[in-house]
């Protein structure tokens, strides 16, 4: 016991420190990144089943450290969130989506991810109509992605505020679906354009017979609300196929392209990926 006691503490000891040490230098360097110019937005396209036309762009960021390299959002989003940079982070997000839909007329629509702590914000909707106001961009140009996260806490607000967006010419997006609480019943109530099926059931199309029939069912009650449904992190031509037969409106996925860089992306995605 003596012994496995001590092993314990050295093995964790370190550990816990490298991990808050380094959210901690994160965290300092996140407001220095923001003012040097080391975020960018990636960007993915989604792509209609029946016209294989690129309908919008998922705007991913990505963290060029000076000394780390990229950094994954999954590592520094949370860290944001936490010391409440996230708001600061998230307006420049809105800017620079602004920035790429004025510079680039083909780009029919950009989608941002918007974290529940910058959408419960007091100034949120504020300053996004002051950001896009300014930049001269349509509304009707950027979908806000949410999770069902947003809705759980405050959930007259919520609705108030999504309402008030929708009105506004924004499109949303609930993101991340089948994931939260009860899905079934946030649906009907909020103004969702369109419903993001979480890649976790696509990944199991094909492995696990569960997913195949959560996934026709996501598509049917979407279609049914008269929503979008889109399917993410399609890799393989068997899960699009899938997915098509099954009336899934709209595809994203590796298959379809990888999150690039504005001047990257092809504008046009090949008709035979989606047929
Ligand atoms: P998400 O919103 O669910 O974004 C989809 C994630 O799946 C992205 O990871 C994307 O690169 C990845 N992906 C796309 N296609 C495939 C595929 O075919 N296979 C696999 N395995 N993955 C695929 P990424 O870019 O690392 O972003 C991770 C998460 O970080 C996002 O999940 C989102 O929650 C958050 N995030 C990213 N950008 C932002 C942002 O600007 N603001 C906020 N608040 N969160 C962001
Ligand atoms: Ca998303
Ligand atoms: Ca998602
Ligand atoms: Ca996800």
């Amino acid at each position: 016991a003596k012994n496995s006691g001590r092993n314990t503490f050295q093995i964790f000891k370190p550990g816990m420190n490298t991990l808050i040490e380094k959210r901690r230098a994160l965290e300092v360097d996140l407001d220095a990144g923001i003012a040097k110019g080391e975020f960018e937005l990636f960007l993915q396209p989604r792509v209609d089943v029946v016209s294989a036309e690129v309908t919008s762009y998922e705007a991913l960021l990505r963290w060029h450290h000076p000394d780390r390299g990229i950094v994954s959002p999954v590592d520094f989003i949370p860290v944001a969130e936490a010391s409440g940079k996230i708001i600061a982070l998230g307006e420049w997000v809105i800017r620079e989506a602004c920035r790429m839909l004025s510079l680039e007329e083909n780009v029919r629509r950009l989608s941002i991810n918007v974290s529940a702590i910058q959408f419960r914000h007091t100034d949120f909707r504020r300053r996004l109509d002051e950001i896009v106001r300014r930049a001269g961009v349509e509304t009707k140009r950027l979908e806000l992605e949410i999770t069902e996260s947003v809705l759980i806490d405050d959930d007259k607000r919520a609705l108030k505020i999504l309402n008030e967006l929708k009105t506004s010419g924004y499109a949303i997006a609930l993101d991340d679906f089948g994931t939260g609480y009860s899905s079934l019943s946030y649906l009907s109530r909020y103004p969702f354009d369109t419903i993001k099926i979480d890649r976790g059931f696509v990944a199991n199309l094909g492995e696990e017979a569960s997913a195949e029939a959560i996934v026709h069912s996501i598509i049917d009650l979407g279609g049914r609300l008269g929503m979008t449904v889109v399917a993410e992190g399609v890799e393989t031509l068997e899960q699009a196929q899938f997915l098509a037969r099954s009336g899934c409106d709209e595809l994203q996925g590796y298959l379809l392209g990888r999150p690039q860089p504005l001047d990257k992306i092809a504008l046009t995605v090949p008709a035979e990926v989606v047929a």
